[in-house]
């Protein structure tokens, strides 16, 4: 048995088998080019591969998302099985290519006569081709994509970005615990929306054979052990089932409001990245989503989302929500969360560059698009919109005024809806400073204090040498909580918080004290939180 640590980021404990993930971007495994037949072969084998992958995912889109979604993966199925496709790389095979470069070279030659198609719906398929390409190849230079878990596993990284998290089957993820990556990254946050026991900078030994082997991982002190012996699974096995237990007692509290002793009531909500992570807050009795991260539907995928795609998917949430609030923050790209697709420089100070409402002024039809979406969803349930990293009451007018166009041009198109409350999150000092002015502009205020505890502290959050210095009790970001409440309240409009301190059990009583109004957490921390409110004297 070998027993490793690393910081813990979501409690719990896991058992279970290995799964050693390797980016994609690792280099491929050099394959020398054997004999014809034997290359013909390798190709074939690699098509069955990646025809059961494909046959998985569309069973897995359809299910999660939806049959109009899981069409994408059919045409690529259909790609793969094309004639003429298999043709080229058969004759590159012939010709004295080896697989993988037939493939790629069919790839390129079949995408770029796609792409200079007229018909939009033909040009399209060049996309398909390059996937379907790009899958065949992974197979044949021994290169992993996301991981494809058919059964549950402890998944072993060094890091993992937010789109290659959203990809994974959170069904068979019993735990994350990677070498690097910080507390409070995206990455950390999705793994408490998933309720999954997480470990970031674990010293896992690298170089090792660690796939398929037995890891138990303790979530609440950090600890993992490769190889556990008997005792060490029995007792983490009791431990497992004291935290169930603990867990179901919550149950006592699911369906009571989030008052105190004193009768103050607070809404609680929840953080979520898309639809799918609605059945969690349905689950632990949310009173609505305080945060929906629509970025998300912008990771792990080649281009934007259309107009129509993003409308499934803030629709599916509202209704889902049944006429709970639904806050859905517009785009938040940049930093952390890339998409190649986007085209954005690269910067020597990301979390201080070009990010979220930045790029929407500066383009506008992305972010109409998105808005446009928004506002069709909200005739399907309780929608509202808010805006991160705002500095300026310019920058919220021109947020506003977008938003108005937006719903000006879908008037145009005869979808008539009623406005929306509109918010802007107070994550940066700048913001701080000027709530009072921008609380007259907007509805509602939430506080971001993952990003106001780095902004305030200069402290890069994605820096997981400097999490001992990230301290977000930091009286300078107590008392910025205390002046935008505040502000909030003499301009007549309400303030939540929906950074992860919103959680935190030690500020509750201080947070209702500020007069806060909403709280809102990733889904497993709910009822957790309703049971510290309703135990408040506050
Ligand atoms: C925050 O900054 O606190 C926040 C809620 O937004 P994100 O974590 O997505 O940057
Ligand atoms: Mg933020």
């Amino acid at each position: 048995m070998f027993k490793g640590h690393g910081r813990s980021v979501f409690s719990g404990v896991a058992i279970g088998p290995v799964y050693a993930f390797e980016r994609v971007s690792a280099p491929a495994r050099h394959v020398p080019v054997l004999d014809e037949a034997t290359e013909l072969s390798r190709f074939h084998t690699a098509k069955e591969t990646a025809a059961s992958q494909l046959r998985a995912l569309y069973e897995k889109t359809r299910r999660e998302i939806g049959e109009d979604e899981a069409m994408i993966i059919d045409v690529q199925m259909m790609m793969l099985d094309d004639g003429d496709y298999n043709d080229a790389v058969e004759e590159g095979i012939r010709g004295g290519s080896g697989a993988d470069a037939a493939v790629a070279a069919a790839g390129r030659q079949f995408s770029e006569f796609f792409a200079s198609l007229d018909d939009p719906y033909m040009k399209a398929r060049a996309a398909d081709v390059r996937d379907v390409s790009q899958r065949l190849s992974d197979i044949l230079c021994g290169r992993e994509g996301v991981p494809a878990l058919t059964e549950p596993m402890v998944l072993v990284a060094d890091d993992l970005t937010p789109s290659e998290t959203v990809a994974l089957d959170k069904n068979n993820i019993l735990a994350f615990v990677t070498r690097q990556g910080s507390a409070n990254s995206h990455t950390a946050i999705l793994a408490r929306i998933m309720n999954i026991p997480s470990l970031v900078q674990a010293d896992v030994p690298s170089g090792e054979k660690l796939h398929g082997r037995m890891i138990a991982v303790d979530g609440f002190t950090g600890e993992y052990f490769l190889d556990p012996d008997e005792a060490t699974v029995a007792r983490l096995r009791e431990k497992r089932r004291a935290d169930t237990e603990q867990r179901r007692a919550l149950d006592a509290v699911r369906g009571l409001p989030s008052v105190t002793k004193s009768g103050r009531q607070v809404r609680l909500y929840a953080n979520i990245g898309g639809p799918e992570d609605v059945p969690a807050v349905l689950f632990n009795d949310a009173e609505g989503v305080g945060l929906f991260r629509s970025e998300f539907l912008y990771l792990g995928r080649d281009d934007y989302p259309s107009e129509d795609e993003q409308f499934e998917a803030y629709r599916k949430a509202a209704e889902q929500m049944g006429g709970k609030p639904v806050i859905i923050r517009t785009l938040d790209i940049g930093a952390d969360k890339k998409a190649d697709y986007f085209g954005l420089a690269r910067e020597e100070n990301p979390a201080l560059g070009f990010r979220a409402i930045r790029i929407c002024l500066e383009r506008p039809e992305l972010f109409k698009t998105q808005l446009r979406a928004i506002y069709r969803a909200s005739a399907y349930g309780k929608v509202a919109v808010m805006f991160p990293m705002i500095i300026s009451a310019d920058e919220t007018k021109r947020a506003l005024a977008l938003a108005a166009e937006a719903r000006a041009e879908l008037a145009a198109r005869g979808i008539v809806v009623d406005e929306i409350e509109r918010g802007v999150m107070i994550e940066t000092p700048a913001a701080v400073m000027v709530s009072a002015e921008l609380a007259k502009l907007v509805d509602f205020f939430s506080v971001g204090t993952n990003d106001l505890t780095q902004y305030t502290l200069a402290i890069d959050r994605q820096n997981e040498q400097l999490d001992k210095f990230y301290d977000p009790h930091h009286p300078a970001v107590l008392e910025m909580l205390r002046v935008i409440a505040q502000n909030a309240h003499a301009a007549g409009i309400w303030a939540g918080i929906c950074g992860e301190l919103a959680a935190d059990a030690e500020l509750t009583d201080t947070f209702l004290k500020m007069g806060y109004d909403e709280l809102s957490v990733s889904p497993p921390f709910i009822l957790e939180l309703r049971k510290r409110i309703r135990d408040s004297a506050v």
